[in-house]
């Protein structure tokens, strides 16, 4: 999310006449996206921003991001920072930063018109500019509901918006005729997607092609949103995340399942496996449900490979509590999982108890999963050997090309120098590692797409 929000900031600094320096240390103005999900990337921001200040003190200093809004950052940072712009403030970016820069620029198309305080609808309608030419972030919507015991997202980014239908089916299309091969669908819980009804008038051809299924609400679900961007012509993937096993439905399953260019990766977190834990974590399900919703996942889609997340050292957690978190992890049989230690975030519910489970505890358990993890992943991956599988090209270093397969797994390739970067190409899969595999071009004519007219070797 924070590295959408910056390509929304890069875009609206372009627009206003900046451009990007090699250096930190030359540029004239930096705008730090800071995270609050974890101590650790507090600290991060703690580092780097005085560090910048002392290279260059006329350097002026916007701090944006999770940490903004909070009054203790404000007064740790109050020598090196200039600016303070809360996240759901970057609506009016482009003029606080024309007013207190002294740009002379107008303001363009900065979403101007909408940039009420608080607001991050006119925010989003800002002109992202990517880092990347093949793989894009598409935010549909920021904030959170949920209040998760532990989490400060609902606090640092407010209640859920979700961004019209209309204006991100119009985004994936402009990057699709740009050549882009991949977009990422992202909000903090895609699942409680909601937009109004689609009109016939913006959508044109698109609707009549797909008409939409719509929910009782006559709303526009994520499902429909997600067949609505599988329906736009052209060779590309869809990912997407994060889905909150609370919400994530059978309908939803069933159009990964359907839809030909959603890739079979879902990033699903647990957070615990003991019910106890969940139930203090305030996630509203459990493990049976956890389980029970990948069993379905995995019967509708049998290639999927699955991601979590989890929180080692919540308040209270015992010992024989994290037993079940390893229990679930060898059950679940992950591919990727992000192992946090618990620290605690100023305003959450959690913060109110006493961080009870010692550091070097923490870091046992985090260990713990990460040794199971390994031999899920491995395994999992010892299944693609000899498989020919499509990849999306994405890099080169040293005469190695690395990419992506549609299940999210990372590819390194030997030998494909006739294929540049951004390229749907077919290897065959040689060997595998835990996080890993490597492949080599695969020769063979590539087979028939089922439907959509994918055509394997693609030109840009
Ligand atoms: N929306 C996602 C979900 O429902 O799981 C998670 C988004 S959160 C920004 C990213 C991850 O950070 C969480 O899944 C959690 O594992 C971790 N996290 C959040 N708060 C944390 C805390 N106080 N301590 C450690 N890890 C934390
Ligand atoms: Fe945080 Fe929970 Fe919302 Fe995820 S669902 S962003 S963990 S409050």
């Amino acid at each position: 999310m924070n590295v959408s929000d910056s390509e929304r900031i890069a875009g609206c600094l372009e627009e206003l006449g900046f451009v990007r320096t090699e250096k930190r240390e030359k540029a004239n103005t930096v705008i730090v996206t800071t995270c609050g999900v974890r101590q650790s990337a507090e600290d991060r921001a703690y580092g780097i921003i005085p560090k910048i200040k002392k290279a260059n003190s006329s350097v002026k200093i916007v701090l944006t991001g999770c940490l903004a809004g909070r009054a203790d950052v404000q007064k740790r940072l109050k020598d090196s920072v200039d600016i303070w712009l809360p996240i759901n403030e970057l609506a009016g970016l482009g003029k606080i930063l024309r007013k207190r820069l002294e740009i002379a620029a107008p303001l363009a198309r900065l979403g101007a018109r909408n940039d009420r305080k608080g607001s991050l609808g006119g925010y989003l309608k800002i002109n992202p500019k990517y880092e990347s030419p093949i793989s894009a972030f598409v935010p549909i919507g920021n904030g959170c509901n949920n209040y998760c015991a532990y989490c400060v997202v609902p606090y640092a980014r407010g209640r859920e918006v979700y961004r019209p239908a209309e204006d991100i089916l119009a985004e994936v299309k402009g990057l699709i005729k740009k050549g882009y091969k991949e977009v990422i669908l992202i909000a903090q819980n895609v699942n409680s997607y909601r937009s109004s009804v689609i009109t016939q008038k913006t959508t044109g051809s698109l609707r009549r092609r797909s008409a939409p299924p719509q929910d009782d609400s006559g709303a526009v679900n994520f499902a429909d949103l997600l067949k609505m961007v599988n329906d736009i012509p052209g060779d590309f993937w869809i990912r997407f995340a994060t889905s909150h096993p609370k919400d994530m439905s059978e309908e939803l399953i069933k159009t990964i399942a359907e839809c030909e260019k959603a890739c079979h990766q879902i990033h699903l977190p647990a957070q615990a496996g003991d019910n106890e834990m969940l139930r203090r974590m305030n996630r509203k399900y459990t493990r049976e449900h956890y389980l029970k919703l990948l069993k379905k996942i995995r019967l509708a889609l049998p290639d999927v490979s699955i991601s979590t997340d989890v929180i080692v050292g919540f308040p209270g957690e015992t010992r024989k509590q994290f037993k079940n978190t390893e229990k679930l992890f060898r059950q679940a049989r992950f591919d990727q999982a992000y192992i946090s230690q618990y620290s605690p975030r100023p305003g959450t519910a959690a913060a109110k108890l006493k961080n009870n489970v010692a550091k070097t505890e923490k870091k046992r358990r985090e260990e713990a999963l990460m040794k199971i993890l390994r031999r899920t992943a491995l395994a999992n991956n010892k299944k693609y050997i000899g498989k020919n599988m499509e990849v999306l090209l994405e890099g080169t270093r040293k005469g190695i090309f690395f990419g992506k397969t549609k299940t999210g797994k990372n590819v390194r390739i030997k030998d494909v120098s006739n294929h540049p970067v951004g390229q749907f190409v077919m290897v065959k899969i040689k060997s595998a590692e835990d996080f890993g595999l490597e492949a080599v071009l695969e020769n063979k004519t590539a087979p028939e797409p089922k439907r959509g007219g994918r055509r394997i070797f693609n030109r840009r």
